[in-house]
């Protein structure tokens, strides 16, 4: 394994000088010679962020979109126009239209701003994913994730329409993951997939390797007792190391995966630099 770190660029948290945070994520992945960009935040702090934490986001070999909604994909356009020469790696669902129910019944826009896949184009190669993707050696993308655990789900009342007649199921959800001799590194955008179908597709890939690392949001703020209760049981049985819940994870979600893996659990505010395992 050649050596890799991890930098939070964008996460809902911040605190540090002359950082600013924004609900939405984005990770620059320095692994060997490549550069990564794993999700780019909704875009109003990711070029600051990214200056001020000395990462040149231009050379970005690849920019990879965990899925469509604006919080991951707002900031692909100024990543674009930064990269001398980029990849963009995302499912062709992540181009789609995406709303999200109000409570009241209007919907909201939360798909990603401004680019289609034929603006992406010019700027870079896309890649559209449709299964397991290798990004570059060491760093590989899950694509579609199948939806087996009977206790998970989207984690809210997602469409694909203004009407919310149709129900989006964020196909394009994936994860990346980077194996390594401790085990496996796995960084989530919103695991709207399911933190545990996730993982379990990630160790279908890899032979069954354990998993080390899970970084990224999981977006449990709508789960169920039973939901929490089932998950912290899998991630116990999977005896994850090391856990950075983060971005859309929810408050409650947190602490209590705080308090049941102590001595496991970090926090992951803008600047955060995880140092992955060889
Ligand atoms: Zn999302
Ligand atoms: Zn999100």
């Amino acid at each position: 394994m050649v050596s890799a770190r991890i930098t939070a660029l964008v996460e809902n948290t911040v605190g540090g000088r002359e950082l600013l945070a924004e609900h939405g994520l984005s990770l620059w992945i320095e692994l060997g010679p490549k550069r990564l960009l794993f999700d780019t935040g909704q875009g109003k702090v990711l070029g600051g962020n990214a200056q001020r934490l000395g990462v040149r986001l231009e050379l970005a070999d690849a920019i990879v979109l965990s899925h469509g909604h604006y919080d991951h994909t707002g900031g692909l356009a100024d990543a674009l126009r930064s990269a001398w020469r980029t990849t963009v790696y995302g499912h062709s669902a992540a181009f789609g239209a995406k709303y999200a129910k109000n409570p009241d019944g209007s919907a909201r826009d939360v798909g990603m701003p401004f680019l289609g896949g034929q603006k992406v184009r010019e700027k870079a190669d896309l890649v559209l994913v449709e299964g397991p993707t290798e990004v570059c050696e060491g760093l590989r993308l899950t694509g579609p994730i199948p939806r087996a655990c009977d206790f998970e789900n989207a984690g809210g009342a997602f469409f694909k329409d203004q009407g919310c007649a149709e129900p989006d199921e964020l196909v394009d959800d994936q994860a990346a993951y980077i194996e390594t001799s401790a085990g496996t590194v796995v960084l989530l955008g919103c695991a709207h997939a399911g933190v545990i179908n996730t993982l379990r597709h990630v160790q279908s890939q890899t032979n069954g390797r354990a998993i080390h690392t899970v970084i990224g949001g999981m977006h449990l703020l709508n789960a169920s007792a039973e939901r929490m209760d089932k998950t912290v049981a899998e991630l116990r049985r999977l005896d994850v190391r090391r856990l950075l819940p983060c971005h859309c994870t929810g408050f409650a979600a947190a602490a209590r995966l705080w308090n049941e893996f102590p001595g496991r659990c970090a926090a992951c505010p803008v600047g955060t630099v995880v140092e992955v395992p060889r």
